[in-house]
């Protein structure tokens, strides 16, 4: 049996104070004996919300990680100074990465094995584009972004990741996956490992993410293979996200 995992990313908005608030109130949301809950914060505010949920059931994530261990690399933020400022999580290829700032199937590899070197879970961001959809090639595009990642780091080192499956015309647009849309790739993405190793298979968190909303939520988290989800936009209301959470 696989825990959920809810994870929350707040992308570039709010202030210091602003995300100070934000994660008091999901703690104060949550009961002692929770667990699978966690938000990805601005890089600047991490430290300040690590000192905030540090001894609560509430996890930290970022929103990118560097493709280098350190060195002269202006701008980059390493797995090490992720740990430290208290970081489980870092995602790696979210599509806004891909596709705003030229993050490709190798660099996106190559960030998910510094991660796991530095001590932190990857959380693997893969989907299709609309016209990638439209033009019936979804599987080949898995096949290649998580193949990139299988090739470099292995296929056991997925047992310590998470995948996010998000097809790239659902997020932030407000359409939805049906749930057999997302259940029928996040069922795939299982086979394809499952062909390589059962065990990580049985074992991996693939979460869903897309528009993902209080209204859906539950139907969405209730297919089989689907282990939680990575929530942008309603991530960033408290009771929201909570409802989200208590979805799963
Ligand atoms: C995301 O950014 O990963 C995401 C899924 O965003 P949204 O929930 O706003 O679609």
């Amino acid at each position: 049996m696989r825990r959920s995992l809810v994870m929350g990313n707040w992308k570039l908005n709010g202030s210091r104070s602003d995300s100070l608030a934000l994660a008091n109130t999901i703690v104060a949301g949550l009961k002692e004996g929770d667990q699978g809950i966690a938000v990805c914060v601005p890089y600047v505010y991490l430290s300040d919300v690590h000192n905030a949920i540090k001894d609560t059931p509430l996890a930290l994530g970022s929103q990118n990680i560097a493709d280098q261990e350190s060195g002269a690399y202006t701008g980059e933020i390493s797995a090490t100074m992720l740990k430290e400022c208290g970081c489980t999580y870092a995602l790696v290829g979210h599509s806004e990465r891909r596709s705003y700032y030229g993050d490709t199937d190798q660099s996106v590899a190559t960030r998910f094995c510094q991660a796991q070197k530095g001590g932190v879970t990857p959380v693997l961001c893969i989907g299709e584009t609309l016209e990638e959809r439209e033009s019936d090639t979804t599987f080949a595009v898995i096949d290649k972004q998580l193949g990139a990642v299988i090739d470099m780091a292995g296929i056991d080192a997925l047992a310590n990741s998470v995948i996010a499956y998000e097809p790239v015309w659902a997020i932030g647009t407000g359409k939805t996956a049906t749930d057999e849309q997302a259940q029928e790739v996040h069922k795939y993405i299982r086979e394809q490992i499952a062909a390589k190793s059962q065990v990580v298979a049985d074992k991996i968190q693939i979460l869903y993410g897309g528009s993902v909303k209080p209204e859906n939520a539950k139907a969405i988290f209730a297919m089989p293979d689907i282990d939680g989800g990575l929530i942008g936009g309603a991530s960033l209301d408290a009771a929201s996200f909570l409802t989200i959470y208590q979805s799963t």
